[in-house]
């Protein structure tokens, strides 16, 4: 049993969507590939945005692509490690107590940037007497509690983006606690990154600068700094940002718009990586062949288009059995299912598509006959025998037909295809025509 130790932490205040699932696939395909734990942890300190709705959909979406944890872990119920982890820090004395309104901050920060400095908090709380401080309790309330940082150089060799040093004196000291009391992400998730024994943590680049002040904490906490990855972000495929339209690019909306869960999985897996997308079969398949270090530091151009032509190709694998009720849905006869889905399943790009063939089939397609074809195909059609048709009907029919008009290739078989399913493309007629249950063009006729 391997000792790596990854987990996924999202926030319930939403659904997951594209930009997140790479960052659950990732530490999901670690976990996997060596035997490992996988955590999903929700990130649920703040009561007022977090929603157990939220907890479930993220759940229910995880499990739809097949990204099973083993075990889940909630911040809210673990308060009480962070409130011992926070009198630690106070009594090593890396964590003081600041009482700057958010307005005051917003005026230093801009005295800062106008003398050309980096806008990083002062530490003026540092310097408050005990009587100052209580001076300030009294009139304002309980302050922030922040996290003192040692100035010096923060290094790590981050699995995707190499070798990264930041310099702690260009970071403000990060505020650990609100003034409500409530923990903030960046403490509840160093205590629980050290407690739960995480060896591996991938995230978005977003993270760059919290990862730098986490190594401190953790530091100063006694834990054991983890390996850190952070990826790149998605954008559009034109390269603009993708954050105002993550609502539609939820993992949810993706399902209702007939997103298969491996289309979607073999493209996140390799997006943005030096390997080629390649269709797998299983997560195990994924994982398998998963290499972090084939990542780039780029942004990673996103285009779900890309997941149509690939979800296409994973319904083309589909035996019926595996789609059985889905097919059945539609309308089709039990005992026409085999014939029909072995007809339609290259055909089609989301599985729903079967409704607008199952329609066709069964309710007859409405003819498309150009002008100079319309005798050809009132000869054509005089000479189809009333059904029900097999697989040999088309190629006597058409033979029949070629001797009685002259026609051949192209100009015999297109006219008849439009004619009798409305559609210049299509699966090979000769299957199609033992399906067809009303043919309009020769009612027509
Ligand atoms: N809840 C944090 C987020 O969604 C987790 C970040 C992390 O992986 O540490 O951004």
């Amino acid at each position: 049993m391997s000792a790596i130790v990854t987990r996924f932490a999202p926030s319930p205040t939403g659904y997951i969507h594209v930009g997140n699932l790479r960052t659950a696939l990732f530490n999901f395909l670690i976990a996997r590939k060596s035997g490992g734990t996988f955590i999903l942890r929700i990130d649920d300190t703040d009561p007022e945005r977090s929603k157990q709705e939220y907890v479930d959909a993220i759940k229910e979406d995880l499990e739809w692509l097949g990204l099973t944890w083993d075990r889940v872990e909630r911040q809210s119920e673990r308060l009480d490690r962070y409130a011992e982890a926070a009198d630690r820090l106070r009594e090593m004395g890396r964590f003081y107590e600041a009482f700057e309104t958010p307005m005051e901050l917003d005026l230093k920060r801009k005295k800062q940037l106008n003398m050309g400095k980096p806008p990083v908090y002062d530490r003026a709380a540092l310097g408050l007497s005990d009587d100052e401080k209580a001076k300030l309790r009294a009139e304002r309330g309980d302050g922030v509690w922040r996290f003192k940082l040692d100035q010096q150089r923060i290094e790590w060799a981050d699995g995707i983006l190499g070798d990264i040093s930041i310099d702690a004196a260009s970071v403000s000291d990060p505020v650990l606690i609100r003034a409500d009391k409530q923990v903030l992400y960046t403490l509840a998730s160093v205590v629980d990154d050290t407690e739960m024994g995480v060896t591996h943590v991938v995230r978005g680049s977003d993270h760059v600068t919290n990862t730098a002040t986490q190594i401190q904490m953790i530091e100063a906490l006694g834990g054991t700094v983890p390996s850190f990855a952070h990826h790149s972000l998605l954008t559009g495929p034109q390269g603009e940002a993708l954050s105002k339209r993550l609502g539609v690019l939820s993992i949810r909306d993706l399902r209702a718009r007939g997103v298969e869960p491996m289309a979607l999985l073999s493209l996140m897996a390799r997006l943005g990586s030096s390997q080629p997308v390649e269709l797998r079969e299983s997560v195990e398949e994924i994982a398998e062949g998963f290499d972090l270090d084939q990542f780039g530091s780029a942004p990673t151009k996103f285009d779900e288009n890309d997941l149509f032509p690939l979800t296409a190709h994973v319904l083309q694998g589909r035996s019926l059995a595996q789609v059985k009720d889905r097919v059945l849905q539609a309308g089709v006869p039990e005992d026409q299912a085999e014939a029909f889905w072995t007809v339609v399943r290259d055909n089609i790009t989301v599985l729903s598509d079967v409704d607008g063939w199952w329609k066709m089939f069964s309710e007859g397609a409405e003819p498309v006959i150009e002008e100079e074809d319309r005798e050809f195909v009132a000869e054509a059609l005089a000479l189809l025998p009333e059904g029900p048709y097999d697989s040999e009907t088309w190629g006597k029919w058409t033979a029949e037909v070629k001797a009685a008009t002259g026609r051949k290739g192209r100009g015999l078989f297109m006219p008849l295809r439009k004619a009798l399913t409305g559609q210049a493309h299509g699966p090979d007629m000769s299957q199609v025509l033992p399906l067809l249950q009303v043919i309009k063009a020769k009612q027509g006729a």
